[in-house]
């Protein structure tokens, strides 16, 4: 039994391969500059120690799919020869709007809402959009289940992710929080309770997800109660390259006064904002770490920027869960940045009394796997969708 996992962005397809008797990665890799001159796949087979980058035709996605599945039936590089082995295939989709609430089966009707929620997502959903529907190509009658980042946060309550402007414009084009990062926030959750030898339903966690992406959530018995991303995965911490929270007054200002067009603006705030706008250095917190230790003033200032925020919301999320039985670091920078961790947690240290402050590595593939493994032996009556009343 294996099921193939895909990660689709604008010009990359990631797939990972995974036998689920043990959960255990059978093959891995990457299709990277979709569309270019310059096509490769990297593919890794970690039990057998094969490992190759190569040039490659992928001029869309539909082709780059094709390529996947050569080299997963190719006896010289995959493990299995027949790709009829291949049980199911799991998709990450980023947004899912108000419609799914649960990693489902696709089929005509979810693969509409899934386009729908393209206006919510139109960096995201499309390319995810056309992994599915080359999947659905290439590995025909092949069950292909969408894992939606959003859907763990579906359980927030209406006034947590209600914005304070007009209600119409929930109404009109679904505009409140939705969240995301759902699959890690959930993945390292359950990780948190079994370290901890609690069952899941009876603890409270804060879990920080410290990537190029940063989010943070509440998770109050297993359940997304808040977190910090929003319509967008824009709002909330100081992330890599985008602002996290600020004055949206900040915006009008700055396109009156330099003329910014709406183009300028998304891409300031997420591409030139965060740590590589305060810093002027970089985006990465190695970069950082190097030049901060060696005494640059604005690498320490974007440090010093991105670890407050995170404190700021840690502090905001233990009122919301009333008690707090651990805070749960994750990613890039919250698995290799000890530091950060410790720091917060000398300053929370009255605050967050009996709280236990971890790491843990977070595998957003391998849930994708197990859900849509899931899913697919539950079968289609069982899934479920909840269209709700936007007309997003
Ligand atoms: P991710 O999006 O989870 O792959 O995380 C990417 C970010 O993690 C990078 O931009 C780095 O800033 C950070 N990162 C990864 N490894 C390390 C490390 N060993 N030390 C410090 N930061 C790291």
């Amino acid at each position: 039994m294996s099921i193939l996992v895909i990660n689709c962005g604008s010009s990359s397809v990631k797939y990972e391969l995974f036998d689920m008797s043990d959960n255990s990665v059978i093959s891995k890799g990457v299709v990277e500059r979709i569309g270019g001159t310059t096509s490769s796949i990297k593919h890794e087979v970690p039990k057998h120690d094969v490992y190759f980058k190569k040039r490659a035709n992928a001029p869309d996605h539909l082709t780059a799919v094709e390529l996947i599945r050569n080299v997963l039936s190719d006896a010289e590089f995959g493990v299995i020869t027949n790709v009829a082995e291949v049980t199911g295939v799991g998709h990450r989709v980023v947004h899912g709007g108000e419609e799914f609430h649960e990693s489902t089966l696709i089929d005509k009707t979810v693969l509409k809402c899934i386009q729908k929620c393209c206006k919510l997502a139109p960096l995201h959903n499309p390319p995810a959009l056309e992994g599915i529907t080359a999947c659905m190509k290439i590995f025909e009658n092949v069950p292909q289940v969408a894992v939606f980042d959003t859907a763990f946060h579906h359980s927030m309550p209406e006034h947590v992710y209600m914005y304070g402007i007009p209600y119409k414009f929930y109404k009109k084009f679904g505009i409140r929080k939705y969240g995301f990062h759902g699959t890690s926030h959930r993945y390292v959750s359950k990780k948190a309770s079994e370290i901890l030898k609690k069952p899941l339903e009876k603890i409270n966690l804060i879990t920080v997800h410290l990537g190029n992406g940063c989010s943070i959530a509440a998770v109050s018995g297993g359940v997304s109660i808040d977190t910090s991303m929003g319509f967008t995965p824009l709002e909330g911490l100081v992330m890599g390259t985008r602002s996290g929270d600020m004055d949206p007054a900040v915006v009008t200002f700055l396109m009156q006064e330099e003329a910014m067009s709406v183009d300028d603006m998304n891409t300031m705030l997420n591409k030139k904002s965060g740590l590589l706008g305060i810093s002027g250095i970089s985006n990465d917190m190695r970069d950082l770490l190097t030049e901060m230790h060696a005494g640059n003033p604005r690498a320490k200032l974007a440090y010093d920027t991105f670890v407050y925020r995170i404190l700021k919301y840690i502090g905001a999320y233990a009122a919301a869960l009333g008690s707090v039985d651990a805070v749960v670091f994750t990613a890039g920078i919250g698995e290799n940045v000890p530091e950060i961790k410790n720091e917060i947690k000398q300053q929370l240290s009255s605050l967050l009394k009996g709280a236990e402050f971890m790491s843990i590595r977070t595998n957003e593939e391998l849930l994708i796997a197990i859900d849509t493994f899931e899913v697919i032996k539950r079968g289609p009556q069982e899934t479920d969708t909840n269209n709700g009343g936007i007309n997003a």
